[in-house]
């Protein structure tokens, strides 16, 4: 190599380890190599833009000027490097025209080709970081920084436009990991997310926040439109599912409201899809001016909780079980009531709330502890007590030491355990039947009774009637309602007798309001009744003058 090729090659290396390079910074060494135009271009990666030059642009090259003298040019040479995945970098050299081959220094080209190469691998990162600071890694859409800026100057740019931001989930998901592997899941996502993406319009954006969850802001007037698109999203392409493509469903939360940032709406949208799952049983819910209320509502319980346990303002109702045969009352069952500021809640209204937060074990323990104390009151009276039992929320079976706390609360009250029923709802999931099993096993050897409520409603009725020991198990009222004049109800309620019997299990139907529904329990073979037929709910005070004096009128079939 010529001295003086060199040296441009050494000041070419050292601008370009300090700065960007300029056009200007290859003069120097271009001219001592008779080069008169110098270029690189990427073939880019065909899932997507991963290159330099304008992300729109969707061709599968981008050619990049490094240095033009504007003349023409003879002999060519390009080097290719492999850049990664399925990119491929080349850099291109033109010598001036007349120059012959055997004229060319090779290795000055060599490591000008290397220079750009380093060149393009700096240029290329920096866009990719850029990309990958908007972008959603896994999906290539952009993330919820990009989307909250382009909001911002959606709104601002169209201010007669009215936008809704949509917080969107997508239902069982879990489906395509479990059939798939996470592989297929990963592609999957990516490829719901493109589509997800083509719905929108220009000046409207989508991200992903997280796991299977989508953000969108639309105009208002494309949210009809919208929501019927998301009512189903086919995604092709899914290999090792069924037909190779998957219908995707989804729970939205929109919300419609006036507030300008997006994070703040952002936040009502996923409230809207929360609520809509957990409280309302519906895939589509709008923040409005109503849910505000209910989350106001239920975190003003939540809130209130510790006081208001402290201050005894939790106490239990009682409804009695009866046998219509008889009219003899065989049981109690303690419903939970709250006396807040001298008006008496009702347990739907706080109930679902302490259970989500997790509060429901200290609740379900207070009202057992009351209920002792009902008993001892009431055995202190000289009346003639029946077994009274408690509602327990699912969540108590998974706190340690559960059955230690339950048996020292009735032996501290000198209650025996006979004496005390824990009601329990069947729907529990699968997964949870084993600690359940071992849970009730644990209670009936301390000879405390276990009844299975809302039979019926749950998804794992019959394994579960099977597999738990229970002594009692309870016809939801759903059920009770529909027997005067639907046939499917009959024949259900009959077999769950049947199945009952044949367990040793005694029956029991709640809800029963009238006689017509008892008459029609005693004919498919059920005798006890819990209902405002006899009794609704009341004070421990009353329930000792229903104790001492009555007994309730029968009925005949
Ligand atoms: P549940 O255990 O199934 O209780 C039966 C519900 O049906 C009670 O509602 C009762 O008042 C109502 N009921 C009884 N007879 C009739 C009738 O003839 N017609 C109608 N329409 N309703 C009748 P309540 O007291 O509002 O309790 C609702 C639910 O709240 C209970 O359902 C139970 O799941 C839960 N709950 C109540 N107290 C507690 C508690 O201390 N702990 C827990 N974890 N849950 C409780
Ligand atoms: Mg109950
Ligand atoms: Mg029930």
């Amino acid at each position: 190599m010529k001295k003086e090729v060199e040296k441009e090659l050494q000041k070419l290396i050292r601008t370009a380890t300090n700065k960007s390079l300029v056009p200007e910074d290859f003069e120097g060494i271009c001219k001592s190599v008779n080069v008169v135009r110098m270029y690189y271009d990427i073939s880019f990666d065909s899932n997507g833009y991963r290159g330099v030059g304008d992300e729109k642009n969707d061709s599968h090259f981008q050619v990049v000027e490094l240095y033009d003298l504007k003349v023409k040019s003879g002999i060519k040479k390009v080097f290719t490097f492999f850049y990664s995945g399925n990119e491929y970098v080349h850099a291109c050299i033109e010598f001036a025209e007349g120059i012959e081959e055997q004229d060319i220094d090779m290795d000055t080209c060599g490591i000008l080709a290397d220079v750009i190469y380093i060149l393009v691998s700096r240029q290329n990162m920096r866009l990719m970081l850029d990309y990958a600071e908007s972008h959603d890694a896994l999906t290539g859409i952009p993330n919820l920084k990009a989307v909250s800026s382009k909001y911002m100057s959606s709104v601002v740019r169209n201010p007669d436009v009215k936008y809704v931001v949509l917080y969107i989930n997508v239902k069982d998901f879990k489906y395509i990991n479990d059939r798939g592997g996470v592989h297929l899941g990963d592609f999957a996502m990516a490829k719901l997310a493109k589509k997800l993406e083509g719905y929108i319009r220009e000046d409207e954006g989508i991200c992903r926040v997280g796991g299977d969850n989508f953000a969108f802001f639309i105009r208002r007037d494309n949210l009809e439109l919208m929501l019927d698109r998301l009512k189903s999203v086919r995604v092709d392409g899914l290999i090792g599912l069924r037909n190779n493509s998957h219908r995707f469903s989804f729970r939205i939360g929109v919300s419609d409201t006036e507030v300008k940032e997006f994070g703040a709406r952002l936040e009502e949208a996923s409230t809207a899809c929360i609520m809509g799952r957990s409280v309302l049983k519906k895939d589509v819910v709008i923040y409005n001016l109503e849910l505000s209320e209910i989350i106001n509502y239920n975190n003003s319980v939540v809130a209130a909780f510790a006081d208001a346990l402290t201050g005894n303002e939790f106490v239990p109702y009682f409804q009695p079980k009866v046998n219509m045969c008889t009219g003899e009352i065989l049981g109690l069952e303690a419903l939970c009531r709250w006396v807040r500021n001298g008006e008496v809640v009702e347990p739907m209204d706080f109930i679902p709330q302490l259970d989500r937060k997790g509060m429901i074990t200290e609740l379900d323990m207070a009202m057992l502890e009351s209920a002792c104390k009902s008993i001892s009151k009431w055995k202190k009276m000289g009346l003639k007590v029946p077994v009274v039992s408690v509602n327990f929320s699912k969540k108590n079976i998974f706190v340690p030491d559960i059955e230690r706390k339950i048996i020292s609360i009735i032996d501290n009250n000198d209650v025996g355990c006979d004496l005390i029923e824990i009601e329990i709802t069947e729907t529990v999931h699968e997964s949870e039947i084993s600690r359940l099993i071992e849970f009730v096993r644990i209670l009936k050897n301390y000879g405390i009774k276990i009844s299975i409520d809302d039979f019926g409603t749950g998804y794992s009725s019959l394994s579960l009637i099977h597999n738990i020991n229970a002594d009692e198990v309870k016809i939801d009222q759903s059920f009770v309602k529909r027997l005067a004049y639907e046939d499917k109800a009959v024949m259900l309620v009959e077999s769950i007798i049947n199945i009952a019997e044949r367990l040793n299990m005694q029956v029991i139907a709640e809800g029963v309001e009238n006689a017509e529904e008892g008459r029609i329990l005693l004919k498919l073979g059920c005798k006890i009744v819990q209902g405002f037929y006899y009794e609704k709910p009341v004070s421990c005070e009353k329930t000792a003058d229903i104790l001492g004096s009555h007994s309730y009128r029968t009925i005949k079939i």
